[in-house]
């Protein structure tokens, strides 16, 4: 297997990727909470992970990908105090809370398809009958073994039994806790203003969550960190090789996926976190009340395709933040465009030379584009390696295509869809345009003429083009 290095969020360093048990793979990905529309900084997070997951299947390894989705518990400013987004979302959008989940949810994965992005392996929503389950075994033993404590409003983890907490950052817990001591305390019970909570009983200001389930303490609801170690954990063992998030997700909730994971086992459990640069638009951050929370149909609607945002979205490192501009996306428009043409004009003259190519696929294009995404998903220059190969004229017109395509089972830009719309073309049709070909270069009119009406009646065109011929279908 190719050496492949990741940028490790817990070391601050690039290492070398080794899985626990190669080829599999295990990775998790903090999915999204269902309470409002899906934006653009959603697509480049999410196109970031897949990039990632299609590497390593690229490089042979076996990926069992699990994604949790946040339908409750989640709350407004990701501590401990105000709302829980789905009751706001519901309220805002004059629905019931499972309608507003079901429907966020649903447009979020409808986002994610059109943007090419494979579905996980697993998809698993918090509040799940089984979830709940898994969140409340957790918790049990986290209770157990003396990480977490009970009091009349909440079961909370218990931070300073930690011998670290945020291993992200060089906070040590005391500022952390100094820093919070401003914010308002609601449990006086709490041992200390950084411990945050497993579950909140549907008491005091929590009285009217709709969302509710029995539990060995009380009634009430997870908290938010609570869900993404019981779904890794249940779903992908004690020792997960790869987690994913937003880079928003380092000061509060990963930090407290960590602390849970080590409570539990008491060991890290995650080996590679894996953090996603923020989207912003004309450099500052996406705002609502600008109108700059662009979603995709805000995209398509301007006349841009899915793709085009995708191509965006690759140009930059996912470390980096990504400046999104409507002239910045034309140019990523333009691009996409310039390269769908070549791979249509390959696609025809590679039907000329059939399928002779495909035995030389490994060659040196290949290996400067592995290199670069070893190079913790350099995706810039692999897609500069790509444009090399299309600009090569010593390469045979088969065996590019068949790179090409190959380097795309990374990229996911649908160009293997210009190629199946090609094999549509029924095989009859294909040797008609030999025999057309033929009698063209022997300056036999009167028999092309005649296939080409032949292929009419048929439904078919033949253009002849500067590449060779072009098909059209005329229905
Ligand atoms: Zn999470």
């Amino acid at each position: 297997m190719h050496k492949f290095y990741l940028f490790n969020s817990l070391t601050s360093k690039k290492e070398e990727f080794i899985p626990f048990n190669s080829p599999n793979v295990g990775m998790y990905t903090c999915g999204f909470t269902v309470y409002d529309h899906t934006h653009i900084g959603h697509v480049k997070k999410y196109v970031g992970d897949d990039i990632l997951r299609r590497t390593l299947e690229f490089l042979g390894y076996k990926v069992k990908h699990v994604q949790n989705v946040t339908d409750v518990g989640h709350i407004v400013d990701d501590a401990d105090q105000g709302e829980d987004k789905l009751e706001k979302g519901a309220k805002k959008h004059g629905l019931t809370v499972t309608q507003v989940a079901r429907t966020f949810e649903q447009e979020f994965y409808n986002a994610m398809d059109t943007v090419n992005n494979l579905r996980p392996t697993i998809v698993q929503r918090a509040a799940d009958d089984k979830s709940i389950k898994q969140q409340i075994e957790l918790i049990k033993t986290l209770i157990d073994k003396e990480f977490a404590y009970i009091t009349d409003s909440a079961v909370y983890f218990n931070v300073k039994k930690l011998p670290e907490y945020n291993p992200f950052s060089n906070q040590v817990l005391e500022d952390k806790i100094a820093g919070n001591r401003e914010d308002l305390v609601i449990d006086e019970q709490k041992k200390s203003p950084a411990d945050f909570t497993l579950w909140v009983f549907t008491k005091g200001i929590h009285a009217n969550h709709v969302m509710k389930w029995e539990s060995p303490w009380g009634t009430g609801f997870p908290g938010w960190h609570i869900e993404c170690s019981a779904i890794g954990i249940c779903n992908l063992g004690e020792h997960i090789d790869i987690h994913t998030g937003g880079i928003d997700h380092k000061e509060i909730h990963h930090p407290n996926e960590i602390a849970q994971n080590f409570g539990v086992t008491g060991h890290e459990v995650v080996k590679y976190w894996v953090h996603n640069n923020f989207l912003t638009v004309d450099n500052k951050k996406m705002s609502k009340s600008k109108g700059t929370m662009y979603s995709l149909k805000d995209v398509t609607k301007k006349g841009f395709s899915p793709m085009a945002l995708r191509y965006l979205v690759i140009q930059a490192h996912y470390r980096s933040q990504l400046n999104f501009t409507w002239e910045g996306l034309q140019g990523a428009q333009n691009a996409y465009d310039k390269l769908v043409s070549s791979v249509k004009s390959l696609v025809i003259s590679s039907s000329h030379s059939g399928a002779s190519g495909r035995a030389a696929i490994e060659s040196s294009y290949l290996k400067l584009f592995t290199k670069a995404l070893s190079d913790d998903l350099n995706t810039s220059k692999a897609l500069a390696v790509m444009w090399d190969l299309i600009g090569d004229s010593k390469v045979e017109d088969s065996i590019k295509l068949n790179l090409i395509l190959k380097i795309d089972e990374v990229f996911g830009l649908e160009l293997n869809q210009i190629e199946s719309a090609n094999v549509k073309i029924p095989s009859e049709i294909l040797d008609l345009q030999k025999q057309y070909e033929g009698a063209r270069a022997a300056k036999n009119y009167v028999l092309s003429d005649k296939i080409r009406d032949q292929v009419k009646d048929l439904g078919f065109e033949f253009k002849t083009t500067a590449t060779g011929t072009e098909i059209t279908s005329l229905n």
